[in-house]
């Protein structure tokens, strides 16, 4: 049995909200103003300097905070989930140590509805936890058994995934 081709791993919207926001911002007020905040960007002179659209870390902050989101799933350097599951493995609850553990997305992206896919909270960070190897193969085991339940010889879906 084969099941349904496609790349479910991509998210729907391909950067951050927060990124078209400041690009948004940018088409509205120009070069020489922060993209983040809107703030002047002066040049010695008063004048807005058009060499520069984020006025300060701080701003700057926050947009690597928006791409650290959308990258966290995707990289393994991001060490959010695991702080936050506090190296504890979600499904045995016995420790994991960082080298070892894996990030699972806790509602698999193969079993996503139509309606699902267009929503980017599904590869947030709140959609993944940290496992084990072993209990991550196992629920993965079991998330492509739901999929293979909903599917027929050709692949195809029988129905919309439902939850
Ligand atoms: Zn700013
Ligand atoms: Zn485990």
């Amino acid at each position: 049995m084969t099941l349904p081709v496609g790349d479910h791993r991509k998210p729907p919207i391909l950067r951050p909200a927060f990124i078209e926001e400041c690009d948004e911002r940018i088409k509205r007020n120009g070069m020489g103003y922060c993209k983040v905040c809107e703030a002047l960007i002066p040049k010695t002179n008063g004048t807005p300097h058009k060499g520069r659209c984020i006025c300060s870390m701080e701003c700057r902050r926050k947009v690597w905070d928006a791409w650290r989101d959308y990258n966290a799933i995707y990289s393994n350097h991001d060490k959010r989930a695991y702080e936050r599951d506090k190296g504890i493995c979600q499904i045995c609850k016995l420790p994991v140590e960082w080298a070892d553990s894996e990030a699972d997305h806790i509602k698999a992206l193969c079993l996503l509805t139509a309606e699902d896919r267009l929503d980017p909270y599904w590869w947030s960070i709140d959609n993944i936890q940290t496992l084990h190897h072993s209990c991550h193969a196992a629920k993965t085991r079991e998330d492509v058994a739901k999929l293979k339940a909903l599917c027929r010889p050709d692949g195809t879906l029988f129905a919309e995934v439902a939850e």
